[in-house]
């Protein structure tokens, strides 16, 4: 053979073996990006925020203390129950959301195992928790583990402000009993704040950054606030980042898919339902029916015929709406 052709056939050779090596299930995953929306403490206003979600198509992860569903303010059991039938994912925060790390190794027994269960005599699968404030010890990791929970978020770990700085969770975590994740969103997080975040990620490599949010609310004077608009702005901006690879997953499905690359016998999680028209909620001065709960708005349809929908102006009713749309619309 001619050298020259040889070394052609070579380097085609070296090519073609670089790129397999790029692209081998391995390097796709750890190229990978995942943001996960974690809303934490069960407050009712995150149910505009389930709802922005679903109307985008993703999913996010709820941890509940249990001492706070239904009272005023808080999310009821069927909230709870909605979401997960919208594949959304609840997760453990203990009963009296109390520092861990303070309480007797009996107390911790009854915080954390009796949590799951509380949650789970409300029909509800759990397997992710999150440390209340944060606060664990080695102790406290082993008590989550002995209660059947398959992963615990601490409330820091993550940041990228200084040199040298962790911006996202490898997948699998290196401890999946203290999965880091940056600071919980303020209300002075900027949305731009939180698009740097995923850059930095994907800058790195790749990787998992689990967001905690709690409130969702507007002008509503909590210090951990993110106001619909900033939320919906945010997650419209990372599903615009699919085709680098960025995807958004609960807790329990990046724990249980991550490790291990796609294959035939292990799918990735398929996407779950989006409605085919937005659910809407809208602030009760937008309707005028004597029913303020029931109004129908004008929409504009994918194919540019105006309908009218259904707007609710209760979060609570627009999720049980948002399970009537998606039974009867695979
Ligand atoms: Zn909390």
């Amino acid at each position: 053979m001619n050298p020259n052709r040889r070394k052609v056939l070579f380097i085609r050779w070296c090519t073609v073996a670089a790129a397999l090596l790029f692209f081998s299930p391995q390097a796709l995953l750890a190229a990978r990006t995942v943001v996960t929306f974690a809303f934490d403490d069960g407050y009712a206003d995150q149910l505009t925020g389930a709802l922005i979600l679903l109307n985008l198509g993703m999913r996010a992860t709820f941890f509940i203390p249990t001492y706070a569903i239904g009272h005023t303010g808080d999310m009821s059991v069927t909230d709870l129950q909605n979401l997960q039938t919208l594949g959304f994912e609840i997760g453990g925060h203990t009963i009296d959301h109390q520092d861990l790390t303070t309480l007797s190794p009996s107390a911790q027994q009854n915080e954390i195992c009796g949590g799951r269960t509380i949650l789970e005599n409300w029909g509800l699968n759990v397997v992710s928790f999150a440390y209340p404030d944060g606060a664990y010890n080695p102790s406290v990791e082993a008590v989550v583990k002995s209660c059947g929970y398959t992963s615990a978020r601490a409330a820091w770990g993550l940041a990228c402000k200084d040199p040298g700085c962790t911006p996202g969770e490898s997948i699998p975590p290196v401890d999946p009993y203290a999965v880091r994740t940056p600071e919980a969103v303020t209300g002075d997080t900027t949305l731009a704040d939180l698009e740097q975040q995923v850059i930095n990620v994907e800058k790195s490599g790749g990787g998992w950054l689990p967001l905690q949010f709690h409130h969702v609310c507007e002008g509503c004077g909590q210090e951990y606030e993110i106001t619909p608009e900033n939320l919906e702005a945010f997650a419209a901006w990372v599903q615009q980042r699919a085709s680098l690879g960025t995807t958004v997953e609960t807790m329990n499905q990046v724990i249980t898919y991550g490790a291990n690359p796609p294959s035939p016998g292990r799918p990735r999680p398929r996407p779950l339902p989006r409605p085919r028209n937005p659910i809407l909620l809208g602030h009760p001065s937008m309707v005028s029916s004597s029913d303020p709960e029931h109004n129908y708005v004008p929409l504009m349809s994918d194919q540019g015929q105006q309908q009218l929908q259904l707007m609710e102006t209760n979060p609570s009713a627009a999720l049980s709406h948002a399970v009537q749309v998606l039974s009867i619309t695979p």
